[in-house]
């Protein structure tokens, strides 16, 4: 049997404490969930590795670092709404769930969804609300959100997110061709939007009608 909080701890020491994550709730919130209950049986033991790892459905559950990351781009204080969308394994729901309000989590397939939802009922995350739909579209009856995290790649940033962030709020996505892109940071202020862009990075594509078409093979990298 590993020791798992062993594992976690050295991965906030060597893989999020030294490339620059500062924020402490996120450092404690990386320290706390337990990541390991989001991958299967046979990749446990990998879990607090500094890579991704494979979910099934042809999906990916985010690098450690990449999550700590995009969650400390959201600059949460504990009293935001958030949407993220691609909800995959959970994990990044699970990190934003301690660190803000309320989450709303989308996910296109279905399977990915309702494996995510019982993860959640079991682990006691009461403050997530799964949505099972195309998430290019955002959450209009949600909205508006302080903060939106998209754990998929855009061609670029569709505007139905920036329309549904409050003044004021924070939305992190990766952007770019379907192989690679670069982390963006975009506010929304009184006037307008201020963009920054991050770390190079790769994520499965965002699928739906303002992302990549299925099985599309056009890129732009
Ligand atoms: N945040 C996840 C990582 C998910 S990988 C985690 O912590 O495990 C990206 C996910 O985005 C995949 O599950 C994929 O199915 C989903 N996705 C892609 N396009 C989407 C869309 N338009 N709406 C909702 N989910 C989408």
């Amino acid at each position: 049997m590993e020791d798992f909080t062993s594992l976690r701890n050295l991965m906030v020491e060597t893989q999020l404490k030294t490339r620059g994550i500062k924020d402490k709730r996120v450092l404690n919130a990386m320290g706390t969930v337990e990541r390991h209950l989001f991958v299967s049986e046979l990749l446990k033991n990998h879990a607090y590795d500094d890579s991704a790892l494979s979910i099934g459905e042809g999906q990916t559950i985010s690098q450690p670092y990449m999550v700590a990351v995009m969650t400390e781009l959201l600059e949460l204080k504990g009293d935001e709404k958030v949407l993220e969308v691609g909800t995959g394994s959970g994990y990044q729901s699970a990190i934003l769930s301690i660190l803000c309000a309320e989450v709303f989590t989308i996910e296109r397939i279905v399977l990915l969804a309702e494996k995510a939802e019982e993860r959640f009922k079991k682990l006691g995350y009461k403050n997530i609300h799964v949505v099972k739909s195309d998430g290019t579209l955002g959450l209009p009856e949600q909205a508006p959100f302080d903060g939106i995290i998209v754990t998929a790649a855009a061609p670029e940033i569709p505007d139905t997110y920036v329309s549904q962030l409050k003044t004021g709020g924070r939305l992190v996505i990766p952007v770019g061709g379907r192989y690679s892109q670069i982390l963006y940071q975009v506010k929304k202020t009184g006037s307008g939007i201020k963009t920054s862009m991050f770390t190079p990075c790769v994520f499965v594509p965002l699928i739906g009608k303002h992302g990549w078409t299925e099985g599309d093979t056009n890129n732009n990298y």
